[in-house]
């Protein structure tokens, strides 16, 4: 029986980022994977490939729909599917293969396979029975199906099958108003897709500020987008011409394909939890404490497979915190400076509370905004869909929430996180000098707004 200090097993951001640190600092490291690639979902299937169709249909787009106005024009702008997607995998495979180096650099060692816990302390991979003091779970999540709907990827598609479409459909319906689901979307509506979805709340993407949420539904409709909200899917059937799907309402939508985006669920098939007695909670996400220790002491989990958002950058934090309260240190994880981004455009990004938090919370709160179009840098850009939001805590002035729908927001939200997380004032970010002209400009504006001192608006 081969021995490790640590067992992880997953390679997603939560298990390959735990993997290195712990060797890092000195552990011997295993890694299980079962899919051929390093990774997880992120690089695989998520986070990585829809953000390279996001820029790809991006540049397309801007050349298409704004390109008159810059004094750009193309005879004929087309395409070509094909090349998108060969750009996309090879990303996708350069970003896998560097992980195998950095495992190898770090002296990781990987096994392929489905990994099964066995006892406390032992995990069985094939005909291999390995051996740690510690085992960190990290097996991720993967997307809920519907009943009646099962996944056929031709079809109805889940967000893997979204991600290889062979062709761009004319019409696509989608289950579920959420990120993942927007993204994709957007992914195909810029390259033509007719898109209509249905969504089960009264807002699209659920857990954004409600009026983040009201201006994405104006910004998505006026984009082409058709939303269905307080609706239920109740039937649907796929055949060789389409998908048609039944509404509560007693509609019938039909389209080329369906995108079923109504969440992802914890992934532990196959793991043997019950076996040596990791308890998990009615949603199948296996319990910890807050030191990421499952009911039992040498077994660990993170990321997906735990409670929180299902973000990559929360299983990195979280696999990184694991290893580091393994190697005894003492490490609080700032989960409310995590930020929240949607990759559309405009782009959305959120940390903090959002306003209806803070006020169930009874806290007494000044809210300060300000529009992009008051922003000169997003004029030139012709972004000024949008605005910056913060949310300061009246008897402190603790910035406790900050929510921005514009040009690259998911870079700009960094300056709300570092705020929240060492505790600033919102006078603190309205003081520092931001340069002009840019887009953060606006966070300094509507940080003054919050004490009704903005300049530009
Ligand atoms: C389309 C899409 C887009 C997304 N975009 C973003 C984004 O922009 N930003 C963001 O923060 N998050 C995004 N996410 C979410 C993000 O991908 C996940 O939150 C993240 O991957 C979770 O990391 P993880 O390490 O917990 O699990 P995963 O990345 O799911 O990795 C788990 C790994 O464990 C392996 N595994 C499972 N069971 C076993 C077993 N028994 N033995 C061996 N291996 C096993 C799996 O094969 C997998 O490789 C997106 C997700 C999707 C689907």
């Amino acid at each position: 029986m081969e021995k490790f200090d640590l067992i992880v097993i997953g390679s997603g951001p939560g298990g390959y980022v735990a993997a290195i640190r712990a060797a890092q600092r000195g552990l011997k490291v295993a890694c299980i994977e079962k899919e051929k690639t390093l990774g997880g979902t992120c690089l695989n299937v998520g986070c990585i490939p829809s953000k390279a169709l996001l820029h790809s249909t991006e540049y397309y787009h801007k050349v298409a729909a704004e390109g008159k106005e810059h004094g750009i024009e193309a005879k004929e702008l087309t395409i070509n599917l094909k090349q998108m997607m060969k750009r996309k995998e090879k990303i996708v495979s350069g970003l896998v293969g560097g992980i195998d180096f950095l495992f190898k650099k770090n002296k990781v060692t990987r096994f392929q396979g489905e990994a099964c816990l066995s006892t406390p302390t032992s995990v069985q991979v094939g005909e291999k029975m390995l051996e740690a003091s510690h085992i960190l779970l990290a097996t991720g999540s993967e997307p809920i199906a519907l009943p009646f709907l099962p996944f056929d990827e031709k079809r109805v598609l889940s967000s893997t099958g979204a991600l290889s479409l062979p062709k761009v459909p004319k019409k696509m319906l989608m289950i579920g108003a959420g990120v993942i689901g927007l993204e994709l979307g957007s992914v195909y509506q810029r390259m033509g897709t007719e898109i209509e979805v249905v969504e089960l709340l009264d807002r699209v993407t659920p857990p954004f500020d409600r009026e983040v949420s009201k201006a994405l539904y104006k910004i998505f409709t006026k984009q082409g987008m058709t939303f269905h909200l307080k609706n239920k899917v109740i039937a649907g059937k796929a055949g060789k011409d389409g998908v048609e799907l039944t509404l509560e309402s007693k509609e019938t939508l039909k389209g080329d394909v369906v995108l079923v985006a109504i969440g992802r669920r914890p992934y532990s098939k196959g793991l043997g939890l019950e076996k040596v007695g990791v308890q998990t909670d009615p949603q199948g996400r296996v319990k910890i404490d807050g030191s990421f220790r499952t009911s039992v002491p040498s077994i660990y989990a993170i990321g997906d497979l735990v409670d929180g958002p299902m973000l990559a950058h929360k299983a990195s934090e979280e696999g990184i915190a694991a290893v580091d309260l393994i190697c005894g240190d003492t490490v609080v994880l700032p989960y409310l400076s995590i930020p929240n981004v949607m990759y559309t455009w405009p782009e959305v990004a959120c940390v903090g509370m959002t306003e209806e938090e803070a006020r169930e919370a009874g806290l007494e709160i000044r809210v300060g905004k300000i529009p992009f179009k008051a922003i000169p840098r997003a004029r030139c850009s012709g972004d000024e869909e949008g605005m910056v939001k913060i949310i300061g805590e009246k008897a402190t002035d603790r910035l406790i929430g900050m929510h921005i729908i514009g040009p690259n927001a998911s870079e700009m939200i960094h300056e709300g996180v570092i705020a929240i997380q060492e505790g600033l004032t919102v006078l603190d970010v309205a003081h520092a000098s931001h340069a002009h002209p840019t887009c953060a400009e606006a966070i300094k504006e509507a940080a003054l707004a919050t004490h009704n001192q903005a300049i530009h608006a």
